[in-house]
């Protein structure tokens, strides 16, 4: 028997999920379209992840020497270790183009060259001449802040265009209709407690990563997979969640980031006998290799007993001999970060860092327009009629098994900025939005009501961070057979323990205890996805290092993952084929080959 709440109904033509860059960039787009968008965010706008992102937004503008999108889309391909779908990384690579022309014009304050073009950093894996040639600056960036810059100026964009938002509204779960389309979303009002239920012709995901399934990360604490397990619960699947990105450089310790454009810079790793290693590993591209590529060396680094430190279990980050000059004009937040959470002078002494959680390349399934798919045994490629996703949460795939650096800023504008090209296209606005009836949401009502309730003997946190630790020790930057197996069986216990849930807190305002019951519930979705799709994968791929498989194997794994989690967290895993084909026959299909740096 549940409470009987009382339940405020909103109808519009699109719903938002989140307002990180990807949210926002849709958003704007379909207010400006003329649909009536409402954007509901459980954090104010401008809190988003988005925020953080530091190093800047990948476009072959060729500000700083020759570039071509061909030659992003061939790094991009090869970066992804040819999981990714060429025909959308083909899109997001032509379109990075004007897409960060279009945000200069939005006003975001890039850095400029001395002849006043966007500045644009070197990044790891962004090559050039088909990754025949030298590093090419393709980072457009705005100092190291370029996120920041970024979130703000399309917030600002959303409010001249009048945009409708819903700030500090939970989205608890989807509406699904009988006939498996999506009708909205149930959310609730953090401030006052009311429940509100959204109705519209489509609904976008765009609620960020699930970083903090993980013990280590580099992730706001908000980035909990909300939208990636309300997907699971409407019984539809996630994709390629065993692709987990380990950023080479957080701070030892800590976990902050220190973004990749201080290699970009001219940074550069050194072990405990002051041996700048990633010559061994990478020869040509050096610190400049790949994420996966370099977390992996550094790990073998401090395996094999070349860690620094006391415990021999890190590695330094050395930027001292850029200078002070450099350092405070091009990494200033860096530089600040490396002083608090590390105790350093980034402009005398090396930074400690180790390989912490980034980025999740897996997420809610969807084609180049951002329509999310529900595939059925004879169509891989079926949409879900009313439902998008896009940004982290969502898979194009154009990360395919490991993302480059400055590819999610451009995912998250060209794909926000696809999303609502396609429903400006699609949605019908003379259509009426089908109504509710009075048990319009139960679902999400009756789930809401039992964890408020929940009278067990375990605290949300602990039993968070017993799912964190498994994560982290299970389903690490090198992977095993055993440690896999070991991992199922431990996540396994890990969700088991929800059952015996204590949430303490039963009001409806500002009611944190629940609030982080229902993200722990969305992150154990989708730690089990990853570990069960990593134990499945008999190959070792862009961030899946599995050492009983090394080889990447085409033959039998060029394949999506696809997962679904019931409701007793059963994990069910099904597959979809890579895209092998491009969008236009302005750029050939890129054949597997060896991924060398
Ligand atoms: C420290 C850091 C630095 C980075 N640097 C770079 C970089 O230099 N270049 C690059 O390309 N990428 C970078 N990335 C990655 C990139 O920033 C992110 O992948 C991207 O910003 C994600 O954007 P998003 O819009 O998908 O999600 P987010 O920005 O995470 O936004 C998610 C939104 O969803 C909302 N939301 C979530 N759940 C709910 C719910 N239940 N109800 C209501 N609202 C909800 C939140 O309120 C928020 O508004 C970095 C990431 C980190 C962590």
């Amino acid at each position: 028997m549940t409470d009987s709440y009382e339940i405020i109904d909103h109808v519009h033509d699109v719903i938002v999920v989140g307002a990180g860059g990807a949210g926002l960039r849709a958003t704007l787009g379909m207010t400006a379209a003329g649909l009536s968008t409402a954007c509901i965010t459980k954090v104010f706008p401008t809190r988003s992840h988005t925020v953080a992102a530091q190093g800047g937004v990948g476009a072959a503008l060729g500000n700083m020497q020759d570039d071509s999108w061909q030659w992003h889309m061939f790094d991009t391909v090869k970066g992804a270790d040819w999981l990714g779908d060429q025909d959308a990384i083909e899109y997001m690579c032509r379109e990075a183009v004007p897409a960060v022309y279009e945000l200069e014009h939005f006003g975001v304050p890039f850095s400029r060259t001395e002849g006043g073009k966007i500045y644009q950093r070197p990044f790891g894996g962004h090559m050039s001449d088909f990754g025949k040639g030298a590093p090419v600056g393709r980072a457009a960036a705005a100092a190291d802040r370029t996120g920041h810059a970024i979130l703000h100026t399309l917030y600002q964009q959303c409010l001249k265009h009048k945009a409708e938002f819903f700030i500090e509204y939970f989205a608890v779960d989807l509406i699904m209709d009988d006939d498996g389309s999506c009708r909205g979303v149930m959310a609730w009002n953090l401030a006052d407690g009311t429940i509100h239920r959204f109705l519209a012709h489509q609904t976008v995901m765009a609620t960020g990563g699930y970083g903090r399934s993980y013990f280590s990360c580099t992730s706001a604490h908000t980035c909990t997979g909300d939208g990636n397990g309300m997907v699971l619960r409407a019984g539809l699947p996630n994709q390629d969640m065993e692709f987990v990105q380990f950023h080479p450089t957080g701070i030892y310790g800590s976990g902050c980031l220190i973004t990749e454009g201080s290699r970009g810079e001219g940074g550069y790793l050194t072990n405990s006998e002051g041996e700048a290693f990633m010559e061994r590993y990478a020869p040509s591209a050096k610190d400049l290799a790949s994420r996966d590529v370099v977390s992996r060396s550094m790990t073998i680094e401090i395996r094999e007993n070349r860690g620094v430190g006391d415990d021999k279990d890190h590695i330094y980050l050395h930027l001292e001999h850029l200078g002070a000059e450099v350092l405070l004009r091009q990494l200033p937040g860096i530089t600040e970060t490396a002083k608090i959470f590390a105790g350093v002078d980034a402009t005398k002494e090396p930074i400690p860092v180790l390989p912490t959680v980034h980025y999740n390349m897996g997420g809610i399934p969807t084609n180049y327009h951002g329509e999310a798919l529900r595939p059925t045994a004879d169509d891989s490629e079926a949409i879900c009629p009313g439902l998008m996703a896009i940004g982290e949460a969502a898979c194009v795939s154009v990360h395919g098994a490991n993302r480059l650096g400055t590819n999610s800023l451009l995912d998250i504008v060209v794909f926000g900025r696809a999303a609502a090209i396609r429903a400006a296209e699609t949605v019908d606005r003379n259509k009426t939005v089908k109504p509710a009836d009075a048990n319009t949401g139960e679902n999400a009502i009756a789930r809401l009501d039992r964890l408020r309730h929940a009278s067990g003997s375990q605290s949300t946190a602990d039993i968070r961070t017993g799912m964190q630790r498994v994560m982290q020790n299970n389903a690490a930057v090198f992977r095993t057979s055993e440690v896999l197996a070991e991992g199922c069986s431990l996540i396994d216990k890990a969700a088991e323990n929800l059952k015996d849930l204590k949430v303490s807190d039963q009001s409806l305002i500002w009611n944190s205890d629940l609030v982080e019951t229902l993200e722990l519930e969305n992150l154990m979705a989708c730690s089990k996805a990853t570990m069960y799709g990593a134990e499945a994968r008999h190959e070792s791929r862009g961030a899946h290092a599995h050492e009983d498989y090394p080889d990447r194997d085409d033959e039998n794994w060029m394949k999506h993952t696809l997962s679904w989690v019931d409701d007793n967290w059963n994990v069910k895993l099904d597959y979809r084929p890579v895209h092998e084909y491009t969008l236009t026959d302005e750029v050939e299909y890129i054949t597997p080959r060896a991924r060398v740096y």
